[in-house]
């Protein structure tokens, strides 16, 4: 089966699920299992990393699936320790050799880690994959403006995506208004806050209102917004679910209820002092 999920078009022309599957946390015995759920209920994008240890389940997925190379999006990340040019290229090859393909379809500095200031030459390191045909769109995640504003005073490049945390606690306007003056898609890591949003009144009322769960109203939220998600789920049930949001709209005083919960809520580190 194949959800209707639209698509996005990243600045390179390349187009993108608009909704993916996220496999962070899950160990890589169980990832199989859970992206072939995924790619059961119509998911074709996977969003994993190499720190995440779980490549290799989602090759296997993959590869037992049936699908075509090209009928699913395959994003993996560079972790902290590899960046840097000639650490890059060989972290990419790994990456590669567990996920059993030949390109991916995007690939994301994890995290800047700024006093280490090594981003720039991983991203070298990146414009030469990309050269190479081996990875067909090249993005960031966890950057702030200055650390976007300084990848583009040494290069050319434009990512393609800044995937980033953003759910409802954490809107995160100043970056999303950068991305579109720049060109970048915004990608929405941890978009159901890891479920600590679920239970806002704000929330659960708009939920109620069209007989959906709350991570959907959430899921939708973000749809409207023009962001990328990517929810993770371990549980069949609700990986059905988080792909069911296509078939309802929030109103504009929905949105803004949802809006108004934005608070500066993070989940996960502080990208500025990660290193
Ligand atoms: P999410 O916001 O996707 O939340 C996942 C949690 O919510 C799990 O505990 C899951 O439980 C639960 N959940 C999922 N669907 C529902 C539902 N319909 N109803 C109630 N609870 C639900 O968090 P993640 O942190 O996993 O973020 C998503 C993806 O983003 C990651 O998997 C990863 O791919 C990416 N990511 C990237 C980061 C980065 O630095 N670039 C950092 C963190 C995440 P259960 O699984 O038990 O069903």
């Amino acid at each position: 089966m194949t959800a209707n999920v639209p698509t996005v078009t990243l600045h390179n022309g390349v187009t993108m699920p608009q909704l993916g599957f996220g496999v962070f946390q899950v160990p890589d015995a169980e990832t199989t299992a859970a992206v072939t759920a995924a790619l059961d209920a119509g998911y074709r994008s996977v969003d994993t990393a190499a720190i995440y240890g779980n490549e290799a389940g989602v090759g296997k997925a993959l590869a037992v699936s049936g699908l075509a190379r090209e009928e699913v999006f395959v994003t993996t990340k560079l972790w902290n320790a590899d960046q840097g040019y000639d650490a890059t290229l060989r972290a990419f090859d790994a990456s590669l050799a567990k996920l059993g393909l030949d390109h991916v379809d995007l690939y994301l500095i994890h995290w800047p880690t700024p006093a280490r200031d090594l981003y720039r030459e991983s991203w070298k390191a990146i414009e030469r994959l990309v050269a190479d045909g081996r990875i067909r769109a090249a993005g960031v995640s966890n950057f702030q403006p200055a650390h976007l504003r300084r990848l583009l005073d040494s290069s050319s490049l434009v990512p393609a995506v800044n995937q980033i945390e953003l759910h409802p606690g954490l809107q995160q306007n100043e970056l999303r208004a950068l991305h579109a003056e720049l060109g970048i898609v915004t990608e929405a890591w941890s978009p159901l806050a890891q479920g600590a949003v679920l239970g806002e009144e704000a929330i659960t009322a708009v939920a109620q209102r069209h007989g959906k769960s709350p991570a959907q109203v959430v899921l939708r939220w973000h749809l409207q917004l023009g962001n990328v998600v990517i929810p993770k789920s371990v549980t069949p049930a609700r990986i059905r679910e988080n792909l069911d949001v296509f078939g309802f709209t929030l109103s504009d005083d929905e949105m803004a209820a949802i809006a108004a919960l934005d608070r500066g809520l993070r989940t996960g580190p502080d990208p500025d002092t990660l290193n």
